[in-house]
């Protein structure tokens, strides 16, 4: 079973559609990048799986359950946005144990979750640190903790790198990838770079105004680009 599905997905703004009936299945453990260019609603389809916009027409299924009218705090994902605003006053370990304080979750409960995210993210020597005194990676980083100590079934990513500088984000690109095969999560990651998606992806998902042009592997997407917008984007040799 998909551990996340759209079916004939639809959305508008005002008179606008801008997603124009997307069908999509993503496995479980999966690493699916969503890609294409500004404007084609890489952010808003994210956005409706996060349950933060309300679908037009059409479902959204997770673990095969219907989640239309599920809140988003519900459906067992957490989304890491391009611009993570960390709390500047708080610590690096309060800042990541911010969401289960809310959720009423013990001290002890906190300070293990927040240990393991740090173990996996390599932050255990900064947790006392405060956000100021962070490099951007590592900010990053502690951004990605505070949707790891949730234990998510499914990450969501809206261009997490693109405000880290080209060296930083080569590496960060090698960092998730191993932190996929470690968790052992769904992901879905959403870029406008083609570059992130051919290195990173297990399956793209090529969208173009709203519309899904080819769904595929890397390779099949290269060697075998169902059209010229596919192959001009992902840069294929025709
Ligand atoms: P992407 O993430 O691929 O750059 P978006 O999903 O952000 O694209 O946007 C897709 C289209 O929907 C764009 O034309 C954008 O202007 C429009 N859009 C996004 N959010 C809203 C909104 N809240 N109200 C009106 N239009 C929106
Ligand atoms: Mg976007």
């Amino acid at each position: 079973m998909a551990a996340v599905a759209l079916r004939d997905v639809h959305k508008g703004f005002g008179d606008v559609e801008v997603i124009k009936g997307v069908t999509l299945d993503i496995a479980d453990r999966e690493f699916v990048v969503f890609v294409g260019p500004s404007g084609c609603g890489k952010s808003t389809l994210l956005r409706l799986i996060a349950g933060l916009e309300e679908i037009t027409s059409g479902d959204v299924l997770i673990d095969g359950e219907r989640v239309n009218d599920v809140a988003p705090a519900r459906r067992g994902l957490a989304m890491v946005f391009q611009s993570y605003a960390l709390y500047p006053h708080m610590t690096v370990a309060d800042n990541m144990a911010f969401a289960l304080r809310l959720a009423g979750e013990s001290r002890e409960e906190r300070a293990r979750k927040v240990q393991e995210a740090a173990r996996v993210l390599q932050l255990e020597p900064l947790l006392a640190r405060k956000p100021k005194e962070l490099s951007g990676g590592q900010r990053q980083r502690v951004a990605i903790g505070r949707a790891i100590v949730r234990n998510p079934r499914v990450f969501l990513f809206d261009e997490p790198l693109s405000n880290l500088d080209a060296a930083l984000r080569v590496q960060m690109r090698v960092e998730l990838t191993r932190l996929h095969d470690q968790l052992q999560a769904t992901m879905i990651y959403v870029t406008h770079d083609q570059v992130e998606a051919m290195t990173m992806a297990d399956k793209i998902v090529v969208l173009q105004a709203g519309v899904v042009e080819q769904v595929g592997s890397p390779l099949e997407l290269y060697h075998h680009p169902r059209n010229l917008f596919v192959a001009g984007f992902i840069g294929s040799p025709k």
